[in-house]
């Protein structure tokens, strides 16, 4: 796909760490769908970044194409973006050992990401988790992206990414637009236990593909407001993770019967968890349809792949020359 001068450009990415789940979807890839008539956008499977923790080099391969196909399936029609791999772009890492140079070591130590990660990792805290928000930036100036959609998660390493731009800016000349981070609707979804944001890595998921069946056994152990002990007690939605979750796939009417339902005792959790199950498989199931499509076509998946690879090295050549000059490396 060629560049429209007059679109935003976009970038973000997703890690081929496991499986993609509902909180994925509603804090960044919804929104990365919801982007693609207005921009121009670029995302990325980023498997240099699922390197920082234990993973299986045998599998990485499978990972990296199993997270492309999902995002497909759930709306990235490759038709009206690029999709690509980030090792098949090595201006990644490239651009990432002169941003090395501009960033602030002590900005790095207050990343709660690679506090959280390392206290979960004890045995393999390597740099690369560490300077993870540095490749992070790499990958959104390589391709002088303005608008990064991600969950609030990413906050800070965007802020961290703005930083960094500035320096490089004031210290070589502007160069790169500074990213701005873009949020939807729901920016933080909980894990099912209730105890930490969903991830990947944690064993809190509802995957995104999950079959009706799967949903309905998976939501019904899933925490709520701990106030809720029994049917009759009255509850707060604004605490409980299953409306965060309704916010995400539920219609107004729905919302507005779980709220009151909820704050009146009139419906129980399980009701709600049962009109959940409902309204998530009406907008799941036409994704789950369109993974089964593209998994019967690798060959397409591949296409897919290799184009977004030689539209982003064009591009990340291009903004490679104009650093390199710039720091007087050539
Ligand atoms: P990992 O556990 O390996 O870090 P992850 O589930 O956090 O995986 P990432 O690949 O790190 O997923 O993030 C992909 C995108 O999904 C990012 O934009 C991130 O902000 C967003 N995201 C991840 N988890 C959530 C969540 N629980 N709620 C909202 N957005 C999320
Ligand atoms: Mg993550």
């Amino acid at each position: 796909m060629a560049k429209d001068e007059t679109k935003k450009r976009v970038f973000s990415g997703i890690q081929p760490s496991g499986i993609v789940h509902i909180g994925n979807y509603l804090g960044a890839i919804r929104n990365w769908v919801g982007m693609l008539q207005e921009c121009d956008c670029i995302f990325c499977v980023v498997d240099l970044h699922a390197m920082t923790v234990q993973y299986d080099p045998e599998r990485m391969q499978e990972n990296v194409r199993e997270t492309l196909t999902v995002n497909m399936a759930a709306g990235l029609d490759p038709e009206k973006c690029t999709l690509f791999v980030q090792s098949h772009v090595p201006e990644h890492t490239e651009l990432t050992w002169i941003l090395n140079t501009c960033a602030s070591h002590a900005d790095l130590a207050r990343m709660t990401q690679f506090k959280d990660k390392s206290r979960r990792n004890r045995e393999n805290i390597n740099c690369g988790l560490f300077t993870y928000p540095i490749l992070m930036a790499a990958d959104i100036l390589l391709y002088r992206a303005e608008l990064v959609p991600v969950g609030e998660d990413q906050t800070q390493h965007l802020e961290f990414a703005r930083e960094v731009c500035r320096t490089f800016n004031s210290r070589y000349g502007e160069t790169f637009p500074e990213p701005k981070p873009r949020f939807g609707k729901v920016t933080r979804l909980m894990g099912l236990d209730g105890k930490a944001k969903m991830s990947k890595s944690m064993n809190n998921y509802l995957p995104l593909l999950a079959e009706p069946d799967e949903i309905v056994s998976l939501l019904r152990p899933a925490v709520t407001d701990p106030a809720r002990v029994k049917r009759s007690d009255p509850g707060t939605p604004e605490i409980c993770n299953i409306h965060t979750m309704h916010l995400g796939f539920s219609p107004p009417e729905d919302m507005a019967w779980c709220e009151q339902g909820c704050r009146t005792a009139g419906i129980g959790c399980v009701e709600c968890k049962k009109r959940l199950a409902d309204n998530m498989n009406e907008e799941l199931k036409p994704m789950r349809e369109r993974y089964n499509q593209y998994k019967k076509n690798p060959g397409y998946v591949n296409s897919v792949m290799e184009d977004g690879a030689k539209r982003c090295r064009e591009l990340a050549e291009e903004t490679m020359r104009t650093v390199r000059k710039k720091t007087g490396l050539r």
